[in-house]
């Protein structure tokens, strides 16, 4: 069904049910339907742009359940996304945010900031690391930086092991390339195990959908454009069987925000995207080849549902043992690829995992991007709930397939957990045979 107006709203209320926010603050102003109708007064002037509608339309975790579970067919996802650009030059976001986006817009920002953030983790005193919190984590439990950004340490192109079934290409995100590289070689191990020639192209950048969450849609539209010229050798060039993300968000970006965005930007011409536009946008967007964005989202691939298809041929090593582990479903995994069934059943088949079901798995964790952060008393209620039924299961490690579920989940967890959070392929990769 595509996108129905919000005037379709029949106000039945099944978006409500499904919404992490108006599950925790029961308050009808914080519900997706609510949000709908703030935008519909805002788009005929009915509202003006306030401190109090910014933080209305901004309490929103983007996660996508009330657009699938909306028998109206409104695509909240696209609606929230449209009035957050709006918003964003009406009532600007904090400098933390905006630093954020100025540092994600650009690959050689984003580098220097993450250096003088290892920096930072080196000098930072333990009783510092311990008393400071972003959001609700403590700085001593975020992540470590890479040592070396993950893309710099593995060729652009990785043979197949063994007989060769195929190529594809790997949409290496940000977090992976700063943060957490053990995502990144498990994913290339893998992939060349089931028989896969891996390429990983250059001059990938930030997918930009952080930007996009913050109305920033001038500056993602730049990165998407990086993006797309990064891929499009590679995806037009020989065989592409897939483009794997190992972040559905990532995922998300390359399947639906950038033909939503190209659409927008080619066809629908949005003033808030115009107003701050990069002069040699068009002559970015006018040098890809033609509909390059539209098959890239053809052939993305989240990494677990891609292993979940090639299952029977991973080859494990046959003294096994299996670790006993929990899954968190992210919003991106179960929302926009509808896989978090697929994952499951994948934790359940592989000899590595002994896996245990536990009750709301696919709840929201809070962390939403920087929700964690922006709103940290909702996101504590949220985790809280799933910190009871995670410790309850005794699992050695909680596995999850995005990484600022990552980070939030470990730092919600104390020093005395003996839990380890980590990305399933992680896992899978060392029970492989080779
Ligand atoms: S996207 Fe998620 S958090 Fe936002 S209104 Fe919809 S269900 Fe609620
Ligand atoms: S589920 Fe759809 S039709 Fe029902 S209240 Fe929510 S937005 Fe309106």
């Amino acid at each position: 069904m595509t996108d129905q107006p919000i005037q379709n709203c029949g106000k039945c209320g099944l978006c409500l049910s499904v919404c992490p926010v108006y599950q925790v603050l029961k308050q009808e102003q914080a519900s997706p339907r609510a949000r709908l109708q703030l935008i519909k007064a805002f788009e005929k002037n009915d509202l003006t742009a306030s401190p109090l509608l910014k933080d209305l339309v901004s309490q929103c975790l983007m996660c996508g359940a009330c657009k699938v579970a909306c028998p109206s067919g409104i695509n909240h996802y696209a609606k929230f996304m449209e009035m957050r650009r709006k918003m964003a030059t009406a009532q600007p976001d904090p400098p933390v945010i905006r630093s954020l986006v100025y540092l994600l817009a650009k690959e050689y920002r984003l580098g220097m900031g993450v250096g003088l953030a290892r920096f930072g983790q080196r000098l930072t005193p333990k009783f510092l690391a311990d008393k400071y919190r972003i959001g609700n984590i403590p700085v001593r439990r975020f992540p470590k930086m890479n040592p070396i950004p993950f893309r710099r340490t593995v060729p652009g192109t990785i043979p197949a092991k063994g007989p060769r079934r195929g190529r594809v290409v790997y949409f290496v995100g940000c977090a992976t390339q700063y943060l957490f590289d053990d995502t990144g070689q498990a994913t290339v191990d893998i992939l060349t195990c089931l028989g896969y020639e891996v390429v990983i192209p250059k001059g990938q950048t930030c997918c930009g959908i952080p930007m996009m969450f913050h109305g920033a849609g001038d500056r993602a539209a730049l990165n998407m454009a990086a993006n797309l010229h990064a891929l499009a050798d590679a995806v037009d060039t020989g065989s592409c069987d897939a483009v794997i993300v190992d972040c559905t968000t990532c995922g998300a970006a390359l399947k639906d925000e950038y033909p939503a965005l190209m659409d927008t930007l080619t066809r629908r011409p949005d003033p808030a995207l115009s107003r701050r536009r990069d002069p040699s946008l068009s002559e970015k967007l006018d040098a890809l080849p033609p509909g390059i964005h539209t098959r890239i989202a053809e052939k993305t691939r989240d990494i677990l549902s891609f292993i979940h298809d090639h299952g029977q041929t991973l080859d494990m090593r046959p003294d096994l043992t299996s670790d006993k582990v929990i899954y968190h479903a992210p919003c991106h995994t179960r929302n926009s690829f509808n896989a978090a069934g697929t994952v499951t059943d994948l934790l359940t088949a592989l000899p590595c995992f002994d896996y245990i079901p536990v009750p709301d798995s696919a709840a929201c964790c809070g962390g939403g991007g920087t929700f964690f952060y922006e709103y940290p008393q909702i996101a504590a209620k949220m985790m809280a709930g799933k910190l009871t039924h995670a410790r309850a299961a005794g699992a050695r490690y909680w596995l999850t397939d995005c990484p600022v579920c990552r980070i939030n989940l470990h730092g919600s967890l104390s020093d005395i957990d003996a839990m380890t959070v980590a990305h399933p392929v992680t896992l899978i990769s060392k029970g492989l045979k080779q």
